[in-house]
């Protein structure tokens, strides 16, 4: 292979920056020329298509966000928008490519791969950590350190005046931000999608404690609702009065983590690999310290297993 390309797709996350450095300079290394896709799908479709080198991956490692830029396209969901990203790929000399995002990306780099038989692997970059064939997504311990860190802050308030907080943080349909955050920072309950959360139960936990400051960690995508949901019912059901904290986007962004900045090096250089070794339509991803492939289509259709000592953590450490 002489080029290879590299892009970021759906939600960003802190590292991916630190995985765009590391192609780059493994393509570099082993004298491919390394190739930045702009704005995910859009810039394949739209031709936002430039060489990537040593100058413009340096001082990055640390930096969240992505220097790519990242975009959601609807085009690309339909034939011709992957017919036009397809010229443009073969019009720029591209043979591999590189796509990191999360599970909507790798449905479209398989469609391009399965229409048009371009060599591409994904890599796994969302915070949410929700991707079957890995073990770690890229972003995901930079957004659970950031979300620790800002409830120990709500934990001083939940202290001093005595209150409930109800803390939504992300994670889509997967729960573990909330039960790695949940454990993290000692919360008397954490709903997660993958368990059935019972209000009584809840408000049970609450009512455990005397002065009733606590906190309870409920994860996005959860089947009692957001946190505002589950705040509503405590009061009209309990009578238990609580503040609601939604982390929001503040868990995407910030300077990536050594772990995350680690395993998106370590992504990128198997990758790059990886392509040239003839896989494509496969994840990379990292299982009990090696290095994984999985067919993309794997990587939606399995559902990555919550762990089970979560629940019995989260419920015995209350
Ligand atoms: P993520 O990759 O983080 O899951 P999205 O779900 O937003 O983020 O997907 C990113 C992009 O991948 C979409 O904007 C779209 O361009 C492309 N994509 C998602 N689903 C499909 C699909 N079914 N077919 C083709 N392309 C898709």
């Amino acid at each position: 292979m002489n080029r290879i390309a590299i892009f970021t797709s759906g939600g960003d996350a802190p590292g991916m920056n630190a995985h765009i450095r590391a192609v780059v300079r493994s393509c570099l290394n082993r004298g491919i020329e390394p190739i930045g896709i702009y704005e995910g799908y859009q810039g394949m479709i739209d031709g936002d298509i430039a060489t990537l080198g040593r100058k413009e991956t340096a001082n990055i490692i640390s930096r969240g966000g992505t220097i790519l830029k990242t975009a959601r396209c609807e085009d690309f969901k339909t034939e011709q928008g992957r017919e036009r990203a397809a010229k443009n790929v073969r019009d720029h000399g591209i043979e591999g490519i590189i796509a990191c995002g999360g599970d909507g990306t790798f449905h479209g780099a398989h469609y391009l791969y399965q229409e048009h038989g371009i060599p591409i692997v994904g890599t796994p970059g969302t915070i949410d950590n929700d991707l079957f064939g890995t073990d770690y997504t890229i972003g995901y311990d930079t957004a659970i350190n950031t979300a620790a860190e800002a409830i120990d802050r709500i934990r001083d308030t939940a202290e001093s005046h005595g209150r409930v907080f109800v803390v939504e943080v992300m994670g889509r349909h997967a729960g573990f931000i909330a039960m790695d955050v949940g454990v993290a920072c000692g919360a008397k309950a954490i709903a997660v999608p993958e368990t059935h959360t019972d209000l009584a139960d809840l408000a049970g936990r609450i009512n455990e404690h005397a002065h009733r400051r606590t906190i309870i960690i409920v994860g996005e995508g959860d089947q009692l609702g957001s946190a505002t949901d589950v705040s509503r019912m405590l009061k009209e059901s309990y009578d238990i009065d609580s503040k609601v904290a939604i982390l929001g986007h503040i868990q995407r962004g910030g300077t990536p983590t050594v772990r995350d900045r680690v395993l998106a090096s370590r992504l990128g250089v198997s990758a790059v690999n990886m392509l040239l070794a003839g896989k494509s339509d496969c994840m990379i991803g990292e299982h009990a310290g090696e290095i994984t492939t999985t067919p993309l289509n794997e990587t939606w259709e399995k559902k990555k297993p919550l762990p089970t000592f979560y629940v019995e953590l989260s419920s015995v450490l209350v």
